[in-house]
């Protein structure tokens, strides 16, 4: 089962649920663009080596495409196809003017240097053309890329529309550096969010957040954020695992040293302020919150059936597979789904690209506000629809996106 089919799973569920009109349905089944370009770059020693890259435009009824960019070996098609699905259901879920689309390129980014990597990044731009612009597809950092990505692909982006409208499409990206137009409170804002939603949750359920404990998987920009914020509401990491390992510690990791040693090393592994743990024993970890912020896939049927937790909070997109689901479902685990759980993410870049259009610069305090906002509406709407329908989280929270993406199809019917 890869990506696209728990993305198809997961929407022919909820279009069960709400008898989601046949037309519709079809058109949502598939992207309405895919694009694969293949480019060549000049690597350091002089040699050429040719890069396959994709931007996959699913939907745009509710405003532009809006996506990330994901560097990473296993990028592939259908995978960037079930993350550009999953864009627009969130944007509709939060309510953020946007469709959805999702970019990578197939490659390791720790392979290469900042030399090739910003010319890798300048020559996907190109390639892409005009498939990507402030008011048609809007990328963002995902796996593998960050603000400086951003930057070179605005710079490059930049360099091929009139000398008089340069500054007028610095919102063709989001997710940029302050410095170059990038919003406050950006680079946290997806692990903002989910922290967010946790306490929405905790409220719900009167549960205390201050003394309880969570297990991470992935401790980067998403994982990293959530970890700081978190701990500072009095949880505990107690277990971490990326790419390198797994770390445990029963009385919590500490997330700043623990972000300063990934930042030296590139991975949790050989952290010593606690204990190296294998696979089996971090998913087994007891704690009240489990939060992937990794890749795909990761909760399967059988690491579902190991998790101690009362909760999955799904920081990373598609983490859990169906199997999985129908565990964790067994089991009375809930999740908190990805399409309302990170979508702090694509809201502040919402901001961002306001802030753009408009040349203003809103404070932290103001960003955050309007975030919290935002996210405590949808957790709501989720909620109700949840228990008034008698719904698992997911299916809810497609049903409020379908709904409203529905209804725009019904409004404006169907070309010609
Ligand atoms: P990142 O590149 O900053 O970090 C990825 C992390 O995953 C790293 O810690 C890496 O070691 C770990 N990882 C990779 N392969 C792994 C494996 N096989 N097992 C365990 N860990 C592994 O990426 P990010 O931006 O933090 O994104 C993480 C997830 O969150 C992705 O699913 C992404 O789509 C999703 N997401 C990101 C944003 C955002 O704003 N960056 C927004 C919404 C959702």
């Amino acid at each position: 089962m890869n990506a696209y089919d728990i993305a198809i799973g997961q929407l022919e569920r909820a279009a069960a649920a709400m008898n989601l009109d046949p037309q519709v349905h079809t058109i949502l089944l598939q992207p309405k663009n895919e694009l694969i370009v293949n480019f060549p770059v000049k690597m350091d020693d002089g040699s050429f080596r040719l890069f396959k890259g994709y931007r996959i435009q699913h939907n745009n009824i509710m405003g532009p495409f809006k996506g990330g960019l994901r560097f990473h070996r296993d990028v592939h098609l259908d995978e960037v196809k079930a993350l550009a699905a999953w864009m627009t259901w969130k944007c509709a879920v939060v309510e953020v003017p946007f469709g959805g689309a999702m970019g990578g390129i197939k490659f390791d980014p720790r392979c290469h240097s900042a030399a090739e990597l910003e010319r890798i990044t300048r020559r996907y731009t190109h390639a892409l053309g005009n498939n990507i612009g402030p008011d048609h597809d809007i990328p963002a950092p995902d796996v593998g890329t960050n603000g400086q990505t951003m930057v070179w692909v605005m710079d490059t982006y930049m360099n091929f529309v009139p000398q008089d409208r340069k500054n007028a499409v610095r919102g063709c990206v989001t997710g940029k550096t302050l410095s170059s137009g990038g919003s406050q409170g950006r680079e946290k804002a997806t692990g903002q969010g989910l922290v967010y939603v946790i306490q929405e949750w905790a409220r719900e359920n009167h549960f205390p957040l201050d003394g309880c404990t969570f297990a991470l998987q992935g401790y980067g920009n998403v994982g990293a954020h959530v970890a700081r914020l978190l701990s500072r509401l009095g949880a505990s990491l107690v277990a971490v695992q990326d790419d390198s390992g797994a770390i445990g510690a029963g009385e919590g990791l500490h997330p700043a040293r623990l972000a300063e040693h990934v930042q030296q090393t590139g991975g949790v592994r050989g952290f010593s302020g606690g204990d190296e743990i294998s696979a089996a024993e971090f998913f087994a970890t007891n704690c009240d919150f489990f939060i992937p912020a990794a890749l795909e896939k990761q909760i399967t049927a059988e690491t579902a059936a190991r998790l101690r937790c009362k909760v999955v909070v799904e920081g990373a997109n598609g983490p859990t597979d169906s199997e999985g689901e129908r565990v964790l479902a067994q089991r009375g685990i809930d999740i908190l789904p990805d399409i309302l759980a990170n979508a702090g993410g694509v809201t502040v870049s919402y901001f961002e690209w306001l802030q753009n259009r408009r040349a203003e610069a809103w404070t932290l305090d103001e960003v955050d506000e309007r975030l919290h906002r935002t996210l405590v509406h949808a957790y709501a709407t989720v909620r109700r629809l949840a228990r008034e329908r008698r719904l698992d989280n997911r299916t809810a929270a497609y049903v409020h996106a379908l709904e409203r993406i529905q209804n725009v199809y019904r409004e404006r019917g169907i070309f010609p």
